[in-house]
This record gives structure tokens, sequence and C-alpha cells, in this order.
């Protein structure tokens, strides 16, 4: 017996199914770790070194599901990090981005700000300088 054709459209129909049915569990995923961190916006540990490692998890946890966080002042896909400052022990949280080629950094307040979960930007592809 002959196997049974595929065509190309019952081929696209499955990959298109396939792709909404990722894109409703990523949503899902995004949705799930933003109502989690919703529980520590405003706040703080008690030292530098804490606030690094935890956002240090929880830009793992980002990581490994291609997101990034919304940078509550322009809105770009950011890092979040802990940097520390003068005369305060427990560091600042800034998004890290890259804005018009150079890093930038935003934000600065002492407590974990609102985190809002974007798709990580696929990575730019160096062009070659033409000519
Ligand atoms: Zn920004």
């Amino acid at each position: 017996m002959a196997p049974k054709l595929l065509t190309s459209a019952e081929s696209n129909a499955t990959l298109e199914e396939l792709q909404q049915e990722l894109n409703r569990l990523q949503r899902k995923v995004r949705i799930t770790i933003q109502t989690q961190l919703a529980s520590i916006t405003g706040r703080s540990l008690g030292g530098l070194a804490e606030n690094r490692e935890l956002i240090a998890s929880i830009q793992e946890v980002l990581e490994g599901h291609g997101l990034r966080i919304q940078c509550a002042e322009c809105g770009h896909p950011a890092i979040l990090r802990v940097s520390p400052r003068p005369g305060s022990s427990t560091g600042v949280f800034v998004f890290d981005h890259t804005l018009d080629g150079r890093r930038t950094f935003h934000g600065g307040g002492s407590v974990v700000p609102a985190i809002k979960l974007v798709a990580k930007p696929p990575r730019k592809k160096r062009r070659r300088a033409a000519g």
C-alpha cells in the first residue's frame, strides 16, 4: 500500500495549529511568572548581595523562557539588575538595555519595580559595513 500522501495544505495547517498552541502556552507561562513576581514589587531584601542574588535568580528564569522585563521608563525590553549606589546599603534596581546602539540604564529605585514581561527580541544580525 502506498503511503498516504501529505498535502502542503495539511502540513501548513498542522504547523499553524502547533504555532498557535505554543503561543498560547508561552503567553500562559509569561502571565504565570508575572503574577508570581507581582508579590515582590515595591519591596527589597536587606542588602546589596541579597538583592543581586534575587534578581539574578529571576533573570535566570526569564532567560530560560526567552523573556525580558519591559523598562518602566521607555518600554524597551530590558534586563533587571541591582547596582551599588553610594549611601545605599541595598543598591538600586535598574533596567539594563541597549538604546540606539548604546548600553543604557533606566530606573534606579530602591525597591523592585513593577515587572511586566515581554518576549526577548531576536538577536540582531551584525551588518557588514557596506562599501
Ligand atoms: Zn528604558
